[in-house]
């Protein structure tokens, strides 16, 4: 008598929305297959997620967020309702509607291909629990300066760096969506390189370390003056890569101001307006010739002071790009709203990303003389113990569009 039953306790709104499957019995006996595929139709009306709203979307703080997201099953419900809006849509065939399976996972109506809420994210497979993810993204999201691998690591009390790390470099890897809008108006531009120092090293030779990066920032009229930047690796500082560099980030018909490098003229070609600001001309007027392009060498420091504060300025060459884009997301997010907007922004991403594997993050790094550990052990925060709060999220009335 090895084979079991669970018979678990379903309630379903109007919206056709999954509130609780805990497990209410469970028995030992000859009819599994029985309710093996206990579900119930799911096809929602077009509901849409529209404008995200505090304390009903997202939480608004970190209190908040542990209040929702006591359990794995309360991140699982969560990272559905982000993932499919408007109700499962089979990952398979493209098709809406199916049932959702007594053990979290969904049938498709159409070809009955069975997928998880994680599967084909960047949740794929992860052997750690979803309240530490969350946890994770709040402190990666919420916080000013983010935070560095080790830091999470005795936060959560999570069993290794490693898996701290990989957290963390997973989040990076979705924040640039694809297709997101080029800078416009009158922008900055600039190169200049970034990165941790060698110890030992000094002056030319402790750019060994350093990486050539490309910075673009919006000059918007006062009182706002800075808007949104841009900040990518350039191959080298040839008028070949900064103009991909500004094709890739900048809009045409952007007015582009820039210091009067020789790898800038003939970038009216591309369609921009270009102002050259000359260092001898400067000086000529008596003006500081270092303050030719104020905000983008406020953005410049402001990176560095970031690596050197948040990650010590030990990030590999090979891993800046993806930390250049924390920063960048983070800093054309410093206005919003709420904190937790920027936490929903970040999980809203990870759901729409494909897996990133361990190899990919380290596929990237120079071969070290001593590979990383694998993470030994894993390890989950301890209970918070907080009353329900039912999924605010689920609440929400259908409406058009
Ligand atoms: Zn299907």
């Amino acid at each position: 008598m090895s084979v079991w039953l669970r018979v678990s306790y379903l309630q379903i709104t109007s919206n056709g929305c999954l509130l609780d499957h805990e497990p209410a019995v469970s028995i030992e006996c000859h009819f599994s297959l029985t309710l093996a595929r206990l579900g119930f139709p799911f096809n929602r009306s077009r509901l849409g997620h529209g404008e995200a709203r505090a304390g009903v979307d997202y939480p608004r703080s970190f209190g908040e967020m542990q209040e929702w997201f006591r359990t794995d099953a309360d991140c699982l419900d969560y990272l559905a309702w982000l993932r499919w809006p408007e109700g499962f849509v089979c990952p398979s065939c493209g098709q809406p509607g199916g049932w959702a399976l007594s053990d979290g996972r969904f049938e498709c109506a159409a070809c009955h291909g069975r997928s998880s809420v994680t599967a084909g994210t960047i949740f794929d497979r992860t052997r750690t629990p979803l309240t530490v993810w969350f946890n994770a993204c709040w402190l990666f999201a919420s916080g000013k300066d983010g935070i560095s691998a080790l830091s999470l690591k005795r936060t959560l009390e999570m069993g290794s760096v490693q898996t701290a790390w990989m957290i963390l470099h997973r989040f990076r890897s979705v924040l640039v969506r694809p297709g997101r809008e080029r800078l416009t108006g009158t922008v900055e531009v600039d190169e200049t390189y970034i990165g941790g120092e060698q110890k030992g090293l000094r002056g030319g030779r402790a750019r060994g370390k350093k990486v050539l990066t490309g910075i673009a920032v919006e000059i918007l009229p006062a009182p706002k003056g800075i808007g949104r930047c841009r900040i990518a690796p350039l191959p080298d500082a040839s008028a070949t890569s900064l103009r991909d560099f500004l094709t890739d980030h900048v809009e045409p018909g952007t007015h582009v101001i820039t210091d009067g490098w020789r790898g800038y003229p003939g970038i009216e070609s591309l369609d921009y307006t270009h102002e050259p600001r000359n260092q001898s001309a400067a000086r000529a007027r008596g003006e500081d010739p270092g303050e030719l392009l104020p905000v983008v060498h406020r953005i410049a420091s402001l990176v560095k002071r970031w690596l050197l504060g948040t990650h010590q300025g030990a990030v590999n060459p090979a891993h800046l790009p993806a930390y250049l884009d924390e920063f960048v997301f983070r800093f054309n997010r410093r206005h919003s709203r709420s904190r937790g907007m920027v936490f929903y922004r970040v999980l809203e991403l990870a759901v729409d990303h494909e897996p990133v594997r361990y190899r990919d993050v380290i596929a990237s790094s120079r071969p070290r003389a001593q590979p990383p550990d694998p993470p030994l052990t894993r390890g989950h925060p301890p209970s918070l113990d907080r009353a329900p709060a039912n999924r605010p999220w689920r609440t929400r009335t259908p409406h058009s569009g």
